[in-house]
């Protein structure tokens, strides 16, 4: 009687696990880098922007939960490939490069580069020739254009000086420890809202924003795009961006 009823015990219990993992939904994380506002900021000790509200919306839509993760915008590939990201939302420009090893959805915003120099500064684009040195964050395309553009063609002779995040690049720059930086525009104008600093160029790359997933992963990457295109069809989209650009 005892052993039955232990059974039954078992059986309750297994019905009960079977069940729920079937209505509890899958958590997902996302690595995203927060030094790039409006698109992904640390306020009040939280991760917030753009990009966060996006995703979050997605999961929503699409009956999944997310948790967001904070790591140097370098990270964020190897994360996808090593496994310990499902998801990177951080303003991510879709390049060839990269489409070789992660697969990105839709594109979701366009954005150039631009060329930030201090408040005080009369510098103008050609900051960028000569003996000046520049501020980059490692792994970006501000980073690959430097590069390619001025470093590999010797029209910067100063130091491409490399960063893990935006917000150290603003402060050097602030304080006048760097001549420019180069970054995605949108962000460029966002950080000239609250710090010494302004942009003085545009460099059109004509760069498309897409959010990644790890290579091959089919499944999830067919969520993000279903929810993205509800996102844009459904009114979010258009108030997500009045909410952080206007
Ligand atoms: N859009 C740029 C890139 O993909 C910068 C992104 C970022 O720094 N978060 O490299």
């Amino acid at each position: 009687m005892k052993f039955k009823k232990s059974l039954v015990f078992i059986f309750v219990v297994a019905a009960v696990l079977v069940l729920s993992s079937g209505v509890m939904a899958q958590t997902y994380v996302v690595g995203t880098n927060a030094s790039f506002p409006p698109f992904e900021y640390v306020e009040e000790g939280e991760i917030v922007g753009f990009d966060i509200e996006l995703i979050k919306e997605i999961a929503k839509l699409q009956g999944f939960e997310v948790e967001v993760r904070d790591i140097s915008f370098d990270s964020l590939i190897p994360g996808l490939a090593s496994g310990s990201l499902d998801i990177v939302a951080a303003g991510m420009t879709i390049t060839e490069k990269r489409e070789e090893v992660v697969d990105f959805s839709e594109p979701y915003y366009s954005a150039n580069q631009s060329v930030l120099v201090h408040e005080e500064s009369d510098a103008n684009l050609t900051v960028l020739f000569g003996n000046h040195d520049i501020g980059v964050q490692t792994g970006t395309t501000g980073d690959t254009w430097v590069r390619e553009n001025l470093i590999q063609t010797d029209i910067l002779t100063g130091e491409i000086r490399n960063y893990d995040s935006y917000v150290f690049v603003i402060r050097d720059l602030s304080n006048q420890n760097i001549d420019a930086a180069v970054l995605d525009k949108p962000v460029a104008e966002t950080y000239s809202q609250n710090n010494p600093v302004q942009v003085v160029a545009e460099i059109i790359t004509g760069e498309e924003y897409g959010i990644a997933v790890g290579e091959g992963n089919e499944e999830l990457l067919a969520e993000i795009n279903a929810g993205l295109e509800k996102v844009k069809n459904n009114g979010t989209m258009e108030k997500l961006i009045q909410k952080y650009f206007e």
